[in-house]
C-alpha cells in the first residue's frame, strides 16, 4: 500500500443479478464485518442501484458502472451525473475495458465523461489496462500511459479519483496477473503521475488492481507496495471476498 488513504475494494457486478439475487447479496454484505481501514464500494447494474442504495445498512458506498457525458436531456437510454447525485450515488466506473473494447468508447469520450462526472462531485474509478497482444508487443506502459493522459487531462481534483489497473487479458479469464506483473505496472503508473501531475498526487492516489481477483489470490497481491486495493468482478458476486480481505489487511 503506497497511496495514502484506506485500502479500496470495489465490487463491479456488471450486467449480473436479479431483484432476488441482489437482495441476498446485500443482506450478506450487511451481515459481514468489514475491516475499519477498508473503503468498500459496490457497482450494481443501473436498474438495481436504488434498491441497493436503500437496503445497504453499513458504510459500503455505491457506484454506477457508467454515466452520460454531460448534462441530461434528450439522450435516450442514458443516465446523467446529476441523476446519480440525486439518488445518492457517490462513484462511477469509467474507462472499463468492456466499455472500451465491446461498446467502443475511446479516450476522448471517456475523458469528457470523467470531467463532467467530477464537476458534479461524482467520484471516479478510472480504469486503464492493456490487451494481451499489446502486452506481448511490449506496449503495456505506452497503452497505460496514453489512457492515463486522457484521464489526467480531464481531472483537476485527484482526491476524488481512484485508478484501477486492469489488464484486459486478466478480466473474467481466471488468468490473474502475478503480484510482480501488477506491481510493475502500478509502480510505473505512480511514477507517471509523479512526472506528469505532481509528486503529491502520485503519493496520495490509490492505484487498485482488477482482473480475476478472488479470495485465494488477493492476499499475495495486497502485499505489493503499490497495490492499494482491488476492483473485483466475478468474485464480488460472492460476499466472501470482502470477508477474506480481513486477513491480508
Ligand atoms: P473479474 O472482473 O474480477 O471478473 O476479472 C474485474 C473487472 O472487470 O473489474
Amino acid at each position: 500500500m503506497a497511496g495514502s488513504g484506506k485500502f479500496f475494494v470495489g465490487g463491479n457486478w456488471k450486467c449480473n443479478g436479479t431483484k432476488d439475487s441482489i437482495s441476498k447479496l446485500v443482506s450478506e454484505l450487511n451481515a459481514a464485518t468489514l475491516e475499519t481501514d477498508v473503503d468498500v464500494v459496490v457497482a450494481p447494474p443501473f436498474i438495481y442501484i436504488d434498491q441497493v442504495k436503500n437496503s445497504l445498512t453499513g458504510r459500503i458506498e455505491v457506484s454506477a458502472q457508467n454515466v452520460w457525458i454531460g448534462k441530461g436531456g434528450a439522450y435516450t437510454g442514458e443516465i446523467s451525473a446529476e441523476q446519480l447525485v440525486d439518488i445518492g450515488v457517490q462513484w462511477v466506473i469509467l474507462g472499463h475495458s468492456e466499455r472500451r473494447h465491446i461498446i467502443g468508447e475511446d479516450d476522448e469520450f471517456i475523458g469528457k465523461k470523467a470531467a463532467y462526472a467530477l464537476s458534479q462531485n461524482v467520484k471516479l474509478i478510472a480504469c486503464i489496462g492493456e490487451l494481451l497482444e499489446e502486452r506481448e508487443a511490449g506496449k503495456t506502459f505506452d497503452v497505460c500511459f496514453k489512457q492515463m493522459k486522457a484521464f489526467a487531462d480531464s481531472i483537476s481534483n485527484w482526491a476524488d479519483v481512484v485508478i484501477a489497473y486492469e489488464p484486459v487479458w486478466a478480466i473474467g479469464t481466471g488468468k490473474v496477473a502475478t503480484p510482480e506483473q501488477a506491481q510493475e505496472v502500478h509502480a510505473a503508473v505512480r511514477d507517471w503521475l509523479k512526472t506528469n501531475v505532481s509528486p503529491e498526487v502520485a503519493s496520495s492516489t490509490r492505484i487498485i488492481y482488477g482482473g480475476s481477483v478472488n479470495a485465494a489470490n488477493c492476499a499475495e497481491l495486497a502485499k505489493k507496495e503499490d497495490i492499494d486495493g482491488f476492483l473485483v468482478g466475478g468474485a464480488s458476486l460472492k460476499w466472501l471476498l470482502f470477508v477474506a480481505l480481513k486477513t491480508p489487511l
